[in-house]
């Protein structure tokens, strides 16, 4: 399942994210134990540790590991925190999360992508993180507050809405705009009530999409 080839080529890609710029040592710690290979159908399972995004079923994709490295980083993660995560996809970057320490709640919307990663993510020993298919729209009020809220697609403005699910003193990192650019922002919900944005830089991400499929 995973070989001293594979913890090699994980070396090299954690490397490489330390030159792009990635600095925080518990990320890139947590990225050098998820073996990403597994998270990719085997047709690309050789590619898996290049810094690219990789297309998975349901014509959706697991991120770009600069950009999993860069969204970890911005939710400045404290041990035990209660995640939600928005796209589970392959599931590569809530196990980043998990190896963070964190207690992760993921959503997906495409019922089939749903299944098959949480099954994936059961059998190669991630079975903490929880599954959830439904519309991220909606977060998990019934799981809520979280410490931190991740949305992994590209989000319109509404998803400010999930700032109700968060605690005072949360966190939520999101990609907003629109098909081919967004902006990274980091929001944080202040004692006061008030909320506090800042922006990151561009990224592309596959859109968030209402309901379910
Ligand atoms: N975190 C993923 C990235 C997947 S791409 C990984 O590490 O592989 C974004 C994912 O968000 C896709 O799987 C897509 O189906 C899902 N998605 C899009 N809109 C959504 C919504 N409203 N609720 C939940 N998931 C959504």
């Amino acid at each position: 399942m995973d070989s001293y080839r594979h913890k090699g080529l994980r070396n090299q890609l954690v490397e490489e994210l330390r030159l792009k710029g990635i600095s925080n040592l518990e990320v890139l710690e947590a990225i050098r134990r998820v073996p990403r290979h597994l998270f990719l159908d085997n047709a690309f399972g050789e590619w898996a540790y290049k810094d690219n995004a990789f297309p998975i079923d349901c014509e959706q994709t697991i991120s770009q590991p600069y950009t999993v490295a860069m969204q970890t980083s911005l939710l400045n993660i404290e041990p035990k925190n209660k995640i939600m995560e928005v796209g589970l996809g392959s599931g590569y970057q809530a196990c980043v999360l998990h190896e963070m320490g964190a207690k992760v709640y993921s959503i997906e919307r495409h019922k089939h992508l749903h299944d098959k990663t949480a099954k994936r993510i059961h059998e190669i020993g991630y079975g903490l993180i929880r599954t959830f298919f439904g519309d991220g729209f909606e977060g998990l009020p019934r799981f809520a507050p979280f410490d931190r809220i991740l949305v992994t697609a590209a989000a319109p403005e509404n998803v400010m809405k999930l700032v109700d699910q968060l605690v005072v003193g949360g966190i939520m990192v999101v990609p907003i705009g629109k098909n081919n650019d967004q902006i990274m922002y980091r929001i944080s919900k202040l004692e006061d009530g008030k909320i506090k944005k800042e922006t990151f830089g561009h990224y592309k991400f596959v859109p968030m999409l209402p309901g379910t499929a």
